[in-house]
């Protein structure tokens, strides 16, 4: 395991970050914790020394799991990471964000957390609720004087100026932005903060599994570059000196021992990266449809799974699995499904849309989802 400097932090940060927002659930959604802990360790006994989480991670109960794997570490040697939402009136209320942070900090039933980030921080939201006087961020940093949190940081889906215009106010340690090899839009904001000293965490490097395809392998035109779809993505992450840590949400055993050994191996040689890039300029067209699979969008009330019709759809466009990706979409036929990818899928798939329209507008992405549901019907269906 590489670890890098965490901008001016004082952390060694390993380059692999455990995202702890897809560990197993129960049926009820609550996390499974029984099932979590011995994946955490693994990636912990590996070399990861870094875990992301968030207050509203798998209903709280993420903390949960956290708190319960790291109880047999030394804790100095770990680095916790957690969010807590903080964008309008009422969440950036001081009481409001107190009580969450000393949640979270019950949760994981630890003193203090090393990273604690406002989920999601816009310019909007910090100009308008969060730094005005006696709001989330006077508390944040009272907090931070009682030795609750070692440094205040922000995760945003803000445009580029927005977030070097967060980064410009001084107030924060480190960032965690959005940054995968079909989406580059956020590289002059992690260029910048890299340059003012301010850690970079990456969020999405293999775009919440999209850019994943079981057993897939990637070569380039003369077959000399044979890379394995997560690697792949994560080697283009870190070929990027400004980051420090990729966060991978990993939910197996094989998927966390998969890409740590991506993260032992040598960083990528200059031809293998102008390869990569090469690769990375043929699927430009895929930009278009970046779907991370959070899910916001859902529920949709005609049944459809808005994010797996992308998922396949994204195998069809950036890989090329024709045959693949029309299989997967013709098990969204609504029954329940076991996936080796994702679990139990449900719902349907993008031909039962009704384009009511009530998904669009809960997008971060913006993604015209009907069009690109049309699209995906008919290039899949
Ligand atoms: S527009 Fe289509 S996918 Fe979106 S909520 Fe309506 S029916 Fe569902
Ligand atoms: S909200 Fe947008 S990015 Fe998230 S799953 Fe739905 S379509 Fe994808």
């Amino acid at each position: 395991m590489e670890y890098r400097k965490y901008g001016n932090t004082g952390a060694m940060v390993s380059t692999l970050g455990f995202g702890a927002m897809r560990l197993p659930t129960h049926e009820d959604g609550t996390c499974d914790i029984e099932k979590s802990v011995p994946l955490l360790q693994r990636g912990i006994d590996l070399g990861i020394n870094y875990i992301d989480t968030a207050y509203v991670y798998i209903n709280g109960t993420s903390e949960v799991a956290v708190g319960a794997a790291i109880k047999k570490y030394d804790r100095e040697k770990l680095y916790l990471a957690t969010k807590i939402p903080t964008n309008d009136e009422k969440e950036s209320d001081p009481d409001e964000w107190r009580r969450k942070l000393e949640t979270s900090l019950a949760r994981f039933d630890t003193p203090y957390i090393d990273f604690l980030l406002m989920h999601g921080c816009n310019w909007k939201s910090f100009t308008e609720h969060i730094s005005k006087p006696g709001r989330a961020l006077d508390v944040a940093r009272k907090a931070q004087a009682e030795g609750l949190i070692k440094h205040l940081c922000f995760s945003s889906h803000d445009d580029p100026q927005n977030v070097i215009k967060l980064l410009d106010t001084g107030e924060f340690a480190s960032v965690l932005l959005q940054y995968n090899y079909i989406d580059t839009h956020n590289l002059p904001a992690i260029h910048h903060a890299a340059e003012k000293g301010i850690g970079v965490a990456v969020m999405g490097p293999v775009a919440g599994g999209r850019l994943f395809v079981p057993g897939g392998v990637i070569r380039d035109e003369e077959g000399s570059l044979e890379v394995k779809t997560p690697e792949l993505s994560l080697r283009f992450v870190w070929s990027n000196p400004d980051v420090s840590v990729a966060l991978s949400g990993m939910n197996t055993m094989e998927q966390i021992e998969e890409n740590v050994a991506a993260a032992d191996k040598a960083e990528l040689n200059e031809s293998e990266n102008a390869r990569i890039r090469e690769l990375v300029e043929r699927n430009k067209a895929l930009s278009d449809l970046y779907c991370t699979g959070c899910a916001y969008c859902m529920p949709c009330p005609n049944g459809v799974n808005i994010p797996e019709n992308f998922r396949y759809m994204n195998w069809f466009k950036v890989w090329g699995l024709e045959k693949e990706a029309k299989e997967a979409y013709a098990k969204l036929s609504g029954d329940r499904v076991w996936t080796p990818w994702a679990g139990v899928i449900t719902g349907l798939n993008a031909e039962a849309c009704i384009a009511c329209g009530e998904c669009e507008p809960k997008c971060p992405q913006n993604i015209p989802i009907i069009d690109q549901l049309a699209e995906t019907a008919k290039t899949l269906g």
